[in-house]
């Protein structure tokens, strides 16, 4: 049996002794604000063990993480409909870019750029206020982590929606195509908000685990089938780190979502669901430190998607 727990522990000691951490994203006070020299992991495997270490119950803002359960919300909503107005391809191009969008008519790569995101969050908000389809988000990720205490950090979604400029303007675009079918205001609230949802290592991982289980969650419960749940994992290998996507699949191995605020949910299909945490990032946006840990881990444990099944 490997000793996940003894893995886990060595590589956060390892972790705090990294000089070069990136750079923490600085575009708003509250994540300005957060020393770099965090480092927490959680991994929760199959049958239910959790393994914690370092900083893992400290709560950060997960930002485009989020990505991935607002694209789990809107599938269920509007099944592969979904699809006409959001692409599955890698972008090759930066989260927040929005030079593709023109010569695709205002149609995104996937759901995991930012204007991909837009257009999902406009999904979500069909039939509903901003106020029910944030709620109706945050329900959601309080269901998977069944973790009622995880919230919204206002203040970052505030800050969110002070400096969007680059978000307002994909937002605009991609309606003057007819691809939003909200207000601007309206689609960039929920997106902002998910953005600033906080929440830590050990809940993270928590939430990820319909997606190395095939869907499920422990104790039976379905959250999409198998056949949803092993898409997005595609679409996580493909897309979930911008235009590092191709950088992380080579060097960890698995489907991965990041976000700016240092967050990392990694999926080893079956095995385990894991969730890094450090906030300085590379230049793509994508948490430095956090990729050196899930390397690690992969090469220790033998978890990556592309290695024979152990037993
Ligand atoms: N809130 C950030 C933005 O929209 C999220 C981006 C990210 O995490 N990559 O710019």
């Amino acid at each position: 049996m490997t000793d996940i727990g003894g893995i886990i522990s060595e590589i956060a000691a390892e972790m705090a002794t990294v000089e070069d951490r990136g750079t923490v994203a600085s575009y708003i006070p509250p994540l300005a604000a957060i020393d770099p020299g965090h480092f927490g992991i959680a991994v929760i495997e199959a049958d239910g063990a959790c393994h914690v270490a370092g900083d893992a119950d400290m709560a950060f803002s997960i930002q485009s993480v989020s990505k991935v359960f607002a694209l789990t919300l809107a599938l269920g909503k509007a099944g592969d409909a979904l699809w006409k107005r959001v692409g599955r391809e890698p972008s090759g191009s930066a989260f927040n870019s929005i030079v593709q969008l023109e010569t695709e008519s205002g149609v995104p790569r996937n759901p995991f750029i930012n204007a991909g995101a837009i257009v999902v969050a406009d999904m979500i908000l069909s039939g509903h206020a901003p106020r029910e389809a944030i709620g109706e988000i945050l329900r959601f990720v309080r269901a998977v982590a069944e973790d009622d205490t995880i919230g919204i950090d206002e203040a970052v979604a505030r800050g969110e929606q002070a400096t969007g400029f680059r978000n307002i303007a994909l937002a605009n675009y991609m309606r003057a195509f007819g691809n939003l079918h909200h207000p601007v205001d309206h689609a960039l609230g929920v997106y902002f908000h998910q953005c600033a949802i906080a929440m830590s290592c050990r809940q993270l991982a928590q939430a990820g685990r319909y997606l190395m289980m095939q869907g499920r969650v422990p104790g039976g419960g379905r959250i999409v089938s198998a056949a949803r749940a092993r898409r997005i994992n595609a679409l996580m290998m493909m897309c979930g780190h911008y235009d590092g996507s191709g950088e992380f699949a080579f060097r960890v191995g698995l489907p991965g979502k990041s976000g700016v605020g240092g967050g990392i949910l990694a999926i080893a299909p079956g095995r385990a669901s894991i969730a890094v945490w450090s906030p300085g990032l590379n230049e793509r946006g994508n948490s430095k430190i956090g990729a050196v840990a899930l390397e690690r881990l992969v090469h220790r444990t033998g978890w990556s998607v592309f290695d024979p099944a152990a037993d």
